[in-house]
C-alpha cells in the first residue's frame, strides 16, 4: 500500500499502477496515490455520472409541473400588467410540456407544438416574460436575435448557430438542450420586404423565414457547438428540436397600420369616411392582431403556421410604469433601497418623484427599458456622496429634484421622520 511514508521513488499511483517517474506527478492520500491523469480520467467520469443523474431527476412530471394559473401567478410577481399575455403563455407553456410527456406510441392524436409569437413595443415585457417562464420551469432558456441571421448565406451567421447558445446554457447536455425554450427577439426585422417602399426591411428576410422552418416544427439539426458559421472540419453536434419550445417576439413597428385598414374594411362600405379614423388614438391596437394582419407585414404563411400561438403585449402606461419601478420581486427601487442599506442609509422616493421619472420614460418611447437609465442618472450622485457622511440615515428622492428645481431631502441619523406623502 503506498502512502505518505512510502520513499518517493517507490511511490506508484494505486489506479494506473504507473510510478512517479513515469506520470506527471502523484497526489498522495491516507492509503494510496493517483496520478494526474487518473484524476483527470475520474474529474471526466464523476462530471458524465453528475449530468446522467441530472437528466433523469428532473425527468418531467405533469402532477410536478406548476398549472396555468400557477404559472401565472408566478409571472405576476415579476411582470407587471400583461394578463392576456401571461394567460396564453401559461397556457401555451403547459400545453407544451403535457405535449413533452406524451409517449410516442400512446395513441394517435398527436399535440401539435405550439410556439409562439409575441407582438409588442420595445420595452414591454416580452423578453422578461419567457424569461420569467424559464426560471419557474427550470429548463434550459436563451435569447438570440434574428437580426444575426439576416444575412445568412453571405456574412450572417448559420440558422442552426440558433442552438449554440441553448446547448451552451445546458452545458452542452444534450437531452437537456432538446427541451429548452428558446427567445428569437426582433423576428420583425426577417419580414418579407414589403409592397410598400416606405418600409424598408432587409430582401434576406424571407430567405432566413424559410431556414427557421426546420428548426420550428422540429427536426434534427447539427449545430456548430461554439456558433458562428459552419466549417467542413467542424465537428457538429446534432441536437432533435422537437421539444424545443420557440418564442419570437418583435415590436413589428407599422403594423398597426394594418390592422387599422383590416378593420376599417370591416367596417360597413359608406361610412368608411368617419371610421378611417376611428381606430387612430387606440394604443392597444395590436392587441387584435391576427395572423393574417402579420402575413401581410411579410411574414410567410409557412412560418406563421408553425407558430401557432399569436398575441400582443399591451402598451404601458404611466400608472403601470410606476408600479414596475416598486412592485415587482426585484423591482429597480428595492434594488437602490438595498444598496443604500448596505451603508446603512434609508432611500425614499416620493409620489412626485416617481410620476416625474415616469413622466420623462413616456417621452422615451422606449417603455420601461428608459427607467433603469433615468434613475441611474439622479442615482449617481446619491451614491458617490452618501457614503462619506456616516450621519445620514434617511435620503428622500423628491419630484423636485427629479424635476431639477431642488435637492433631495437628508436626514441625519436619529432624526429620520417618516415621510408624509408615503407612497404606501
Ligand atoms: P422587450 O419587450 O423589449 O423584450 P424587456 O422584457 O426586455 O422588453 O423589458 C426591458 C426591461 O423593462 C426589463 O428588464 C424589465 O425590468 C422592464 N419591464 C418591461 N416591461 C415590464 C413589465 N410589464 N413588468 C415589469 N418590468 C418590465
Amino acid at each position: 500500500m503506498e502512502d505518505s511514508k512510502t520513499p518517493r521513488n517507490k511511490r506508484k499511483c494505486s489506479f494506473c499502477g504507473r510510478s512517479e517517474n513515469e506520470v506527471g506527478f502523484l497526489i498522495t492520500g491516507m492509503n494510496g496515490c493517483i496520478c494526474d491523469s487518473c484524476s483527470e480520467q475520474a474529474y471526466e467520469i464523476t462530471k458524465e455520472a453528475l449530468h446522467q443523474s441530472k437528466g433523469k431527476a428532473e425527468e418531467l412530471n405533469l402532477k410536478e409541473l406548476p398549472k396555468p394559473q400557477q404559472i401565472k401567478e408566478f409571472l405576476d410577481e415579476y411582470v407587471i400588467g400583461q394578463d392576456d399575455a401571461k394567460r396564453y403563455l401559461s397556457v401555451a407553456v403547459y400545453n407544451h410540456y403535457k405535449r413533452l410527456l406524451q409517449k410516442a406510441d400512446e395513441d394517435d392524436v398527436e399535440i401539435e407544438k405550439s410556439n409562439i409569437i409575441m407582438v409588442g413595443s420595445t420595452g414591454t415585457g416580452k423578453t422578461l416574460l419567457a424569461r420569467t417562464i424559464a426560471k419557474l420551469l427550470h429548463v434550459p432558456f436563451t435569447i438570440v436575435d434574428a437580426t444575426v441571421l439576416t444575412e445568412a448565406g453571405y456574412v450572417g451567421e448559420d440558422i442552426e448557430s440558433l442552438l449554440t447558445r441553448l446547448l451552451q446554457v445546458a452545458d452542452y447536455n444534450v437531452p437537456e438542450a432538446e427541451k429548452g425554450i428558446v427567445f428569437i427577439d426582433e423576428i420583425d426585422k426577417i419580414a418579407r420586404k414589403g409592397d410598400n417602399p416606405s418600409i424598408t426591411r432587409d430582401v434576406s428576410g424571407e430567405g432566413v423565414q424559410q431556414g427557421l422552418l426546420k428548426l420550428l416544427e422540429g427536426s434534427i439539426v447539427n449545430v456548430p457547438p461554439q456558433g458562428g458559421r459552419k466549417h467542413p472540419e467542424q465537428k457538429l453536434i446534432p441536437v432533435n428540436t422537437k421539444n424545443i419550445l420557440f418564442i419570437c417576439g418583435g415590436a413589428f413597428p407599422d403594423l398597426e397600420d394594418i390592422i387599422k385598414e383590416r378593420l376599417n374594411h370591416q367596417g360597413s362600405i359608406g361610412f368608411t369616411a368617419d371610421l378611417k379614423d376611428k381606430y387612430d388614438n387606440d394604443s392597444n391596437l395590436c392587441q387584435q392582431v391576427t395572423v393574417d394582419d402579420l402575413r401581410n407585414y411579410g411574414m410567410i404563411p409557412e412560418f406563421l403556421g408553425r407558430l401557432p400561438v399569436v398575441f400582443a403585449l399591451e402598451s404601458l402606461t404611466k400608472p403601470m410604469l410606476i408600479e414596475i419601478m416598486r412592485e415587482p420581486k426585484n423591482a429597480i427601487l428595492k434594488q437602490y433601497e438595498k444598496l443604500l442599506e448596505l451603508d446603512e442609509v434609508k432611500l425614499e422616493f416620493d409620489d412626485a418623484a416617481l410620476n416625474a421619472i415616469a413622466d420623462k420614460a413616456m417621452e422615451k418611447k422606449t417603455g420601461a427599458r428608459a427607467l433603469r437609465s433615468i434613475i441611474e442618472d439622479y442615482m449617481l450622485d446619491i451614491m458617490y456622496e452618501i457614503p462619506k457622511d456616516n450621519n445620514i440615515g434617511k435620503v428622500v428622492i423628491t419630484g423636485d429634484y427629479i424635476l431639477k428645481k431642488g435637492a433631495p431631502v437628508i436626514q441625519m441619523r436619529g432624526y429620520e421622520t417618516p415621510l408624509i406623502e408615503s407612497h404606501e
